[in-house]
């Protein structure tokens, strides 16, 4: 049996990134799964804030979330769709799990160190200020472990810039199973989870191809939302940034903004790259882009629609939000009742 579980958060309308990297995949396991796996999919409320958020557009923000997940197809008849933040057991889990969690751990993280170089002593430039960042920027990855943990997930999908967290999930869960283990206890407490890629692990940013499309970066031109009109989405991609080289060449190194359009292209129109490039080879870069363009509205028009409709119909979004919490949370309280006792505090 599988135990499936990923998370989002609501942070904004979901871009084409968190779409193809890892929401593609959240569909494609509920199809595919035996009736005996386990889906789970929540909106992680908790995360949002460890970035400042304003209250009324988080409560706006969490609500569109849930109905984008029905939009691009999850059936909450089959699936567990919820809110992280209504179901106390992430919490109390993250909190134990954070006291068997060494710092060190946690400072190696990338995502810290990339916040942490934004983060300048006023005095010196040269030298890092930690005292500037808050907690929870350090510690959200032990968050996100116990969100997996919670329902001993054994399968995560999630886009590569997840891969590290999911590590400090195992090496988190090994800690546990060994600290906690029981005299006759057959297997490990916790099973040690496994990352679900999809074939595009990674979409870049339109405005700064090294760094990756996001739903907080300030610039909005820098991400497609999966709600953007074709209008919309033919603006973003001819303000694309690319390169001065001639013709269509795949080469992520040196051609980033080129080959994160072919890497688009080639997820939209489900062509292998190699054959993408190869029709593509000729053509200038504006010609590239609309081609791009028509790719994209092709793949969204769907989901937009169906979310412009479903965002509306709030009594149904309460009643699958209040539905998913209660079957989430039944399954919470269970792995909870048994660490409770593993630890000594039930
Ligand atoms: P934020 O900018 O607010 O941190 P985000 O865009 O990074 O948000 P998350 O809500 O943190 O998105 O992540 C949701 C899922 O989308 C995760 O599985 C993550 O790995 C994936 N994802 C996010 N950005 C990309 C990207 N550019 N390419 C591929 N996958 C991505």
């Amino acid at each position: 049996k599988r135990v499936v579980l990923s998370g989002i958060q609501p942070t904004g309308v979901p871009h084409l990134g968190n779409y193809l990297g890892a929401m593609t995949n959240w569909v494609r396991l509920e199809r595919t799964s035996s009736p005996q796996d386990e889906l789970l999919y929540t909106v992680v409320g908790w995360h949002a804030l460890t970035l400042p958020q304003d209250p009324k557009a988080l409560m706006e923000s969490r609500i569109d979330m849930l109905a984008t997940l029905l939009a691009i197809g999850l059936d909450p008849k089959r699936s567990v769709i919820f809110h992280q933040d209504q179901v106390r057991g992430h919490t109390e889990l993250a909190w134990i799990l954070s006291c068997l969690t060494p710092v060190g751990w946690l400072r190696r993280m990338t995502t810290w160190k990339s916040r942490l170089a934004t983060s300048r002593n006023a005095n010196d430039e040269s030298e890092v200020d930690e005292s500037l960042l808050n907690a929870g920027l350090l510690t959200y990855p032990v968050l996100q472990a116990a969100d997996i943990l919670l329902y001993k997930a054994t399968h995560v999908p999630v886009g590569d810039d997840q891969t590290q967290h999911l590590q400090l999930t195992r090496d988190i869960a090994d800690h546990f199973n060994r600290t906690f283990k029981q005299p006759h206890q057959k297997h490990p407490y916790f099973p040690l989870p496994t990352q679900v890629d999809t074939p595009t692990k990674r979409i870049l940013s339109l405005k700064d191809p090294s760094s990756k499309m996001s739903k907080s970066a300030p610039d909005i031109k820098s991400r497609i939302l999966l709600t953007d009109t074709a209008p919309q989405i033919q603006t973003k991609l001819r303000s694309a940034v690319t390169d001065s080289i001639h013709g269509i060449t795949f080469d992520p190194v040196n051609r980033p903004g080129i080959s994160n359009l072919l890497t688009i292209l080639s997820a939209c129109s489900e062509e292998p790259i190699e054959q993408v490039v190869e029709r593509c080879r000729d053509y200038g870069h504006a010609q590239l882009k609309t081609e791009v363009a028509d790719a994209v509205e092709e793949m969204v028009r769907e989901p937009r629609e169906k979310f412009e409709r479903l965002r509306k119909e709030r009594g149904y979004l309460e009643q699958v939000a209040k539905e998913g919490a209660e079957k989430a949370g039944e399954k919470a309280e269970k792995t909870m009742n048994e660490v409770r006792k593993l630890i000594g505090l039930a």
